[in-house]
């Protein structure tokens, strides 16, 4: 018997009928001998459409009060899925993220899992039930709902496996796996049997945009079993582990991130506490800085190009003009028209070769590179945004991606 989480996604439970479907295969699973904890997201897109009514009556919207609003959609979502599955003969029980123990601060829209006591949910367990969690949510320790942000019931998924000891944190979705590439954008993409927690990590921070990077962050550090699969067909998707001594595919995947944006502010003085300052200022606004590249001082001047999401332009550049005033550099330019490629693979750390590969498939495609930069198992590139799928397509090529990995031997 083994202990399982499933959490299903919007789209997973978006319709009365999904619903019943859901419900089907969680009473499957219970009736095979293991034991489910069901998580669960806010139907299709409710969560969206409460954040846009909020936005409709109110313009300050208090934190406390959009948590409140935004958790009511996985709190609906818990109660239709145990009718279903009381439909089904099977006893489920709803619990909102509070009832199931989850502890959290008091960063009101992005709370942070401080403790997990799922007491109540291992009850539920013991008296033979199905266990519905809503997703994404918790409580302060003022006791106020808190909402953990979006993409937030992966999190809470793991971090219940984890909780729970649970053998396997599966996480149903409307895409049957991991693939090497975005196959809306690569035909012969592959969905994955196995990848490593680096890798995928490295993947959710460089595009993909599942599961939520900070869930695989959560599993990795606690070692908690992924399980990345389809609510639609229910086939066995893509299995996520730790580095293992199985064979090491020098590359597994080509991601991109449309949503960059990249600031150069010029006519820098080289000297030290210049990038300490602009650079402080950008985090204090709580910009998410990506890249940055700092070229070679030539006459005691130098200019600094970083990356940042699309939203975080404007804001980005008025604090560079401020900053810039301040340390005196003379030049501040934005450009909205970039993306970024990265090819992802664990056995590249022992493998030499891969950047100039990058670098010559570009070249061939004549794909000018604006700015590069590395991990141990990562190659990134900045382009044109009018040249990323042609990258990404020319790279996934390159690496053979479509035909299986290839392995470090
Ligand atoms: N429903 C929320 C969202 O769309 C949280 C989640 O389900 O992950 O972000
Ligand atoms: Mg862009």
């Amino acid at each position: 018997m083994a202990l399982l989480v499933q959490k299903f996604g919007g789209t997973s439970v978006g319709t009365p009928d999904r619903m019943r479907a859901v419900a089907d295969h969680v009473t499957r699973t219970v009736r095979r001998g293991d034991q489910v904890v069901v998580v669960i997201s806010a139907m299709g897109k409710e969560t969206d459409d409460l954040l846009r009514m909020a936005r409709e009556v109110s313009n300050t919207r208090p934190g406390r009060e959009m948590d409140m609003l935004v958790t009511a959609g996985e709190r609906k979502a818990t109660a239709l899925l145990c009718m279903a599955i009381a439909d089904l003969g099977v006893e489920a029980e709803s619990f909102t993220g509070s009832q199931a123990g989850f502890l959290t601060d008091a960063t009101h829209t992005n709370a942070k899992i401080i403790d997990v006591q799922p007491d109540r949910i291992r009850a539920s367990l013991a008296a033979g039930r199905v266990p519905v969690v809503g997703g994404a949510q918790g409580q302060s320790a003022q006791r106020n709902v808190t909402f953990l942000g979006r993409g937030g019931s992966d999190t809470t998924a793991v971090a219940l496996a984890h909780a729970l000891g649970a053998d396997s944190c599966e996480l149903y979705t409307d895409v049957p796996g991991v693939f090497t590439s975005d196959p809306r954008i690569v035909t012969d993409a592959r969905k994955m049997e196995h990848i490593t927690f680096d890798e995928l990590l490295e993947m959710t921070a460089n595009g993909c945009p599942k599961p939520a990077m900070r869930s695989v962050e959560f599993a990795r550090t606690h070692g908690v079993e992924l399980h990345v699969r389809s609510a639609f067909t229910w086939e066995s998707g893509t299995v996520v582990t730790k580095e293992s001594t199985m064979e090491q595919a020098i590359v597994s995947a080509v991601v991109h991130d449309a949503d960059e944006a990249k600031v150069t502010i010029g006519g820098v003085a080289d000297r030290p506490g210049v990038a300490a300052h602009v650079f402080r200022a950008l985090a204090d606004a709580d910009i998410n800085v990506d890249l940055i590249v700092q070229n070679t001082s030539d006459q005691g001047v130098t200019d600094i190009s970083f990356t940042v999401p699309h939203g975080d332009l404007d804001n980005a550049v008025a604090i560079c003009e401020v900053a810039g005033a301040e340390v005196g550099f003379t030049r501040v330019t934005a450009e909205p028209a970039i993306a970024r490629v990265s090819v992802v693979g664990a056995g590249m750390k022992s493998h030499p070769g891969v950047a100039a590969t990058v670098f010559e498939t570009l070249a061939a495609n004549d794909i000018n590179i604006e700015m590069i930069a590395t991990s141990a198992i990562r190659v990134s590139c900045v382009v044109a945004e009018s040249d990323i799928e042609r990258a990404v397509v020319a790279l996934h090529d390159a690496f053979g991606l479509a035909d299986g990995p290839v392995y470090v031997d």
